[in-house]
């Protein structure tokens, strides 16, 4: 097993950080203010390459494996946590779903847009009454011709408003075992779904998130992905790289916890000494410390699992779970370091404490993860 990053990756790496450190972290903190999509800063990281990562070289990707996109993450979520989000939905979901599972024609049509940037990508998997629970979902697609007739709400979506794909799940009939029979479909822009007003979310604002409705969108024939009802299968495959990703960006906003604390605990004096010296504040600049170094390398593995094809998704759950939980233990420690000025939107600790949240939350909850791991390890019957 060898997870470690190759020379080339790490020249790869520290290109893109410094671009994400120089040209997207000055501008995170006013990026959170406005709550919208940073398209400068997609720009930015289109040009550096960031969407072509994972993406073969025969549609106009770099063909890199998923722990240099885990890594380049990691730099892009450590300067600006909300277009991470964004920007990563597109690269780890949409993009795969459609290389994975999209015909050769639609990679074709597709697959060099989303690589350059030029088309954004989304997620549509989770429904106001369906999020943990898959098989409540409500929305559907009935074939009309050569076409598929989507209805039904989704629910938030990262990217809704923006993208020019989503990657949606719908019924297409009941399968076994009172599970709905799911298929996948890649849904363009301008294939009539309307989206609804932009939630307000306690983090991550500049990946603006809402709801879509279904009703009245057709979707050509061609777009679906896969076979139809392979639908379960592909939500599995896809949550695989979406809590990936979630690892990725939790260990990307620990990181940035790591600098700002460890900034501050240099600068702030108290007692006639910069803070850093007590020992109770250089020890939570430790544990955050930990909080991205662990993780980071049990995902690393996950990744690596992941891209030899290997079933590990309980592997994959604990990297997301370990992550999550780790991201939100360092954000409060990195507050508690800046005392009263943490508590104010004048230092970033405030905006990483809200950022954080979200990861013990998205692609599988804290809760579901354990399920994922137990089921995995102990049985179906578990
Ligand atoms: C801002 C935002 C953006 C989002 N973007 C996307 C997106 O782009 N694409 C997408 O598909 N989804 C998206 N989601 C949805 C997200 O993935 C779900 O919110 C998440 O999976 C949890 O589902 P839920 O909200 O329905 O919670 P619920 O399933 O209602 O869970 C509520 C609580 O009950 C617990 N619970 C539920 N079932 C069990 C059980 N069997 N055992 C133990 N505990 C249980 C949960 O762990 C949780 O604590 C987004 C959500 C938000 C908030």
């Amino acid at each position: 097993m060898d997870f470690a990053l190759n020379k080339d990756q790490k020249e790869l790496q520290t290109a893109f950080g410094k671009v994400c450190a120089a040209d997207i972290a000055p501008g995170a903190a006013a990026a959170d203010a406005a709550a919208s999509l940073q398209i400068d800063n997609l720009k930015k990281i289109a040009r550096a390459g960031y969407f072509a990562t994972a993406v073969p070289e025969e549609f106009g990707g770099k063909g890199e494996e998923l722990v240099t996109l885990f890594a380049l993450t990691e730099s892009l979520a450590a300067a600006c946590p909300g277009t991470a989000m964004a920007a990563s939905t597109s690269a780890w979901l949409c993009n795969t779903a459609i290389l994975k599972y999209g015909s050769e024609s639609l990679k074709k049509s597709l697959l060099p847009a989303l690589a350059a940037g030029e088309k954004l990508g989304a997620f549509a998997l989770a429904e106001p009454g369906a999020g943990s629970d898959i098989n409540a979902m409500a929305a559907t697609a009935v074939k009309d011709g050569d076409s598929w007739k989507l209805d039904g709400v989704k629910g938030l979506c990262w990217n809704a408003a923006a993208a020019d794909v989503i990657i949606v799940i719908a019924k297409t009939g009941d399968g076994a075992d009172a599970q709905p029979a799911l298929s996948a479909f890649a849904v363009e822009k301008g294939c009539g779904y309307t989206v609804g007003e932009q939630a307000k979310t306690l983090g991550l604002r500049a990946a603006p998130a809402a709801n879509i409705d279904l009703s009245g969108c057709a979707v050509p024939a061609a777009n679906l992905l896969g076979a139809e009802g392979a639908g379960w299968d592909i939500a599995m495959d896809l949550l695989d790289y979406g809590r990936l990703q979630m690892a990725a960006l939790a260990v990307g906003v620990s990181t940035a916890c790591f600098m700002a604390a460890k900034e501050h605990a240099e600068a702030r004096m108290a007692f006639g000494k910069p803070i850093g010296v007590f020992q109770e504040v250089a020890f939570k600049a430790a544990d955050i410390y930990i909080a991205a170094d662990v993780p980071r390398l049990l995902a690393n593995q996950a990744c690596w699992r992941k891209q030899q094809g290997e079933n590990c998704a309980h592997l994959i759950a604990s990297a997301k779970l370990l992550a999550s939980q780790k991201v939100v233990e360092a954000a409060h420690k990195c507050l508690q370091v800046f005392g009263g000025k943490g508590y104010t939107a004048d230092a970033p600790a405030e905006r990483l404490y809200r950022d954080a949240r979200f990861f013990e939350i998205g692609n599988g909850t804290t809760e579901i993860m354990r399920q994922v791991i137990c089921k995995d390890l102990l049985g179906a019957d578990f």
